[in-house]
């Protein structure tokens, strides 16, 4: 039984055909985020057409509105398709992540049918487009509880090189998903301003003062949303565990380091965190990557799991093979009208030692309960060269070494105006490339 419940989200079925095309045509577009295989959720206001938030799903560069479309998509469908639509037309996304796989599973199929070539909807659900710049991107849900972990290895041991160049990696690192409990509330969605924190910061023999944030940083992370949870004392089986998670997002996870290096200890991060976490809106689904599924690779020697962070399934395709990148578009490049430029590149499956699937288990463990649209980082997630970190205070190893940024100007931190894009895709021989689309914030000064 656990291992079929562990393989659902990678099973692959006829919504991820690479051949199936849409009627809606920016969605056959090459490099399209948002083909008809992927079909991610968001949530939305159209301005002009009332306050109440709407839930959508992307296509090419169209939001296919479901407080429409979900009814059309009910018509002479089974109770349980029904019953699954039904939050999604009341414009409540949490309530749909909460219902678990088979109803996901059940509103993808029925997404992908409508929304193909030749279906026999399109006359209907063609009325049920907006333009994506038309749509206002909200939160997905009310996010509870948000978890930020460490599980980029490369990022832990570049940046514990710079604190102790001796012994970078802590000896837990390999043993525990480290992680801490981060602020739900000052989660924003894509597009938001980002006001550049106050805090106390401490130059060397001198006294803290509090002041603006003179080393504010990004970090390149993936989100992911929690399912229907666990009751409270009852641990997540590792078998069990992507049966908890509905998707995942761009996540940049800003970061105050004058702050951090003053604050985090012993109890670690907090002011340097919590003024703002920006998530990108489209809420990409486990099971629309399926297709890019990998291994995860332990270096020889390392420390096996312990049983409760070890399943077949995780090992054999417990990670997600996708593209990440890191750009940069300051005040000047706008005005100037030049594109933003790439800061860096790197991968998920590369960059992280531990699974989505291994971080749900640990979390709750020790009986920890997660809730519907609980969002879990994965932290910073570099790349093992230098060029391919992903926060500046990686690539300017410290501060020390400012990189150019295009137009003559170098960043060691992040100035006032500088708007951080976040983007992510998923490329396969045999597979249709699917995007999570971008996770954008721009700095306003203190
Ligand atoms: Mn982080």
């Amino acid at each position: 039984m656990s291992a079929t419940a562990a393989s659902t989200a990678q099973a692959l079925d006829a919504t991820h055909d690479p051949l199936a095309s849409s009627w809606v045509e920016s969605a056959n577009v090459d490099g399209c985020d948002f083909p008809v295989q992927n079909l991610p959720f968001g949530r939305f206001a159209q301005p002009g057409q009332g306050a109440d938030a709407r839930v959508g799903v992307a296509i090419g560069d169209q939001v296919l509105d479901l407080s429409r479309a979900a009814p059309l998509l009910g018509q002479g469908a089974n109770d349980a398709l029904r019953a699954a639509l039904r939050p999604l037309g009341a414009g409540d996304l949490g309530a749909f992540m909460a219902l678990g796989h088979a109803a996901w599973h059940a509103v993808r199929a029925a997404l992908s049918q409508g929304l193909r070539a030749g279906s026999a909807l399109q006359g209907a659900l063609a009325g049920c487009l907006l333009a994506q710049r038309d749509a206002r991107m909200l939160l997905p849900c009310h996010i509870g509880d948000y978890t930020d972990f460490y599980t980029g290895i490369h990022h832990a041991t570049s940046v514990g090189r710079l604190f102790r160049p001796d012994n970078p990696l802590m000896p837990n690192y390999k043993w525990v998903p480290i992680g801490y409990h981060g602020r739900a509330s000052s989660i924003v969605p894509s597009g938001e301003p980002v006001r550049r924190p106050h805090g106390q910061l401490r130059a060397p023999d001198q006294e803290p003062r509090l002041a603006p944030s003179q080393r504010l940083d990004y970090e390149l992370e993936i989100g992911a949303y929690i399912g229907p949870g666990n009751a409270l004392g009852e641990a997540v089986d590792i078998a069990q565990a992507e049966q908890q998670l509905f998707g995942v997002c761009l996540l940049n996870d800003w970061s105050a380091r004058d702050v951090q290096a003053w604050e985090y200890q012993p109890l670690g991060p907090f002011l340097a965190k919590n003024f703002a976490t920006t998530v990108s809106p489209w809420v990409v689904t486990l099971e629309a990557l399926a297709p890019f599924r990998s291994p995860l690779v332990r270096p020889a020697g390392d420390p096996a799991p312990l049983p409760y962070l070890h399943s077949a399934a995780n090992a054999a395709a417990g990670a997600i093979d996708l593209q990440l990148e890191v750009w940069l578009h300051t005040a000047r490049a706008r005005e100037a009208g030049e594109p933003p430029v790439r800061l860096s590149r790197s991968d998920w499956a590369n960059a992280a030692y531990w699974t989505l699937a291994q971080l749900v288990a640990h979390h709750t463990v020790g009986g920890c309960n997660l809730r519907p649209g609980d969002l879990l980082g994965t932290g910073t997630l570099s790349g093992p060269l230098p060029e391919q970190a992903g926060s500046l205070l990686e690539l300017s190893q410290g501060g020390r070494q400012p990189l150019a940024v295009g137009g003559g100007e170098q960043r060691s931190f992040l100035l006032d105006g500088d708007t951080v894009i976040l983007r992510a895709w998923a490329e396969r021989e045999g597979a249709r490339r699917i995007g999570l689309g971008e996770c954008s914030g721009t700095v306003l000064a203190a």
